[in-house]
């Protein structure tokens, strides 16, 4: 006789409980088909969750290096930020210092231009050679930036930020040069301005002030001597007025003698350095002294008729490195 299994089962509701009469074997093999399920169901669970877990620590350390990846992007978007700044600063300092440069030198090139007008009318005049301040250096920066200038618009180079920046840096660089182009114009220029203070100086001192006013009564020369008739040197000119009239400096310069001197009568000399010295003589008054310093156009005696003279006047003379010469050739009427 088999062995069967009773099965009850019980209703919830009020119907009779019913019995299911199941053979052994048969009940076996549904108990370890329904165990090998459940056991395949928790290895499988176990699985997944081993899995699952694998896969989100996976997905932690992705997000930590992708947050790690994205601070060091924004760092160095910070740090590019920055030195966009600086570049940007750099170039407005090239820029103010270039342009302040470009003016001065273009201040400078006025000045030159100007100055050297005022050197050829000095050389006219004075028959001086006043060499004009004309830089090299100046000259090799404006041909540079022509150079520059030329090859900015005849061909387009294309160059990265950094190249460009470098290049600028050079220029930057290079204002050293422009500064002593700055240092070698100053010294021209005050080389020039002592030179010109020096001419201004003889300027003052030579004697071609007209010394007095009145009729031209003598020139310089060989000339039969008034008194005696015997051809004589005459060493001056004679400029005759009435007694009274003033005697002026031809030249600036320091009063070497003041005194009666034979044939003179009063006279007064004046060293103007140079070589040069004048001499007033036949004079009622003298105004100054030995060691007494005088300006041009300065009156320094009253004519009169003193010494060896035929009526008043005043007999100028001239005299270059002790040589009386003709007062012509330098005073100006
Ligand atoms: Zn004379």
């Amino acid at each position: 006789m088999k062995h069967k299994i009773k099965i009850m089962i019980t209703p919830s509701t009020d119907k009779p409980a019913r019995h299911l009469k199941i053979n052994t074997s048969v009940a076996l093999t549904m108990l370890v088909a329904l165990v090998i399920v459940n056991v395949s169901f928790l290895i499988n669970t176990f699985y997944s969750k081993n899995v699952s877990d694998t896969l989100s620590h996976e997905n932690t350390v992705l997000s930590e290096n992708l947050m790690m990846t994205q601070d060091k992007i924004d760092r160095l978007e910070d740090i590019n930020a920055n030195k966009t700044d600086e570049i940007a600063k750099l170039k407005l300092s090239i820029k103010t210092s270039n342009d302040f440069l470009v003016d001065r030198l273009l201040e400078m090139e006025q000045t030159q231009k100007y100055v050297s007008q005022l050197v050829v009318l000095f050389n006219d005049e004075t028959t001086s050679s006043v060499e004009m301040p004309i830089s090299r250096s100046f000259n090799r920066l404006t041909q540079a930036s022509e150079t520059a200038a030329a090859s900015d618009t005849s061909e387009i180079v294309i160059v990265s930020p950094d190249e460009k920046l470098l290049s600028e840096m050079d220029a930057l660089i290079a204002t050293d040069e422009i500064s002593l182009i700055i240092n070698e114009q100053s010294n021209a220029y005050k080389d020039l301005v002592d030179t010109l203070t020096k001419q201004i100086s003889y300027l003052e001192s030579r004697p071609d002030f007209y010394p007095t006013n009145g009729t031209f009564s003598s020139p310089f020369g060989y000339r039969s001597d008034p008194i005696t008739g015997i051809s004589t040197l005459h060493s001056g000119i004679d400029i005759s007025n009435q007694v009274g009239t003033a005697i002026y400096a031809a030249g600036s310069g320091i009063v070497t003698y003041s005194g009666y001197d034979g044939n003179f009568g009063n006279v007064l000399i004046i060293d103007h350095g140079h070589g040069y010295e004048t001499a007033y003589a036949h004079c009622k008054t003298l105004l100054y002294a030995p060691g007494d310093e005088v300006s041009k156009g300065e009156q320094v005696a009253i004519m009169g008729a003193t010494g060896r003279t035929t009526g008043p006047h005043l007999h100028f003379e001239i005299r270059y490195n002790k040589t009386p010469i003709n007062p012509l050739k330098i005073i100006q009427k």
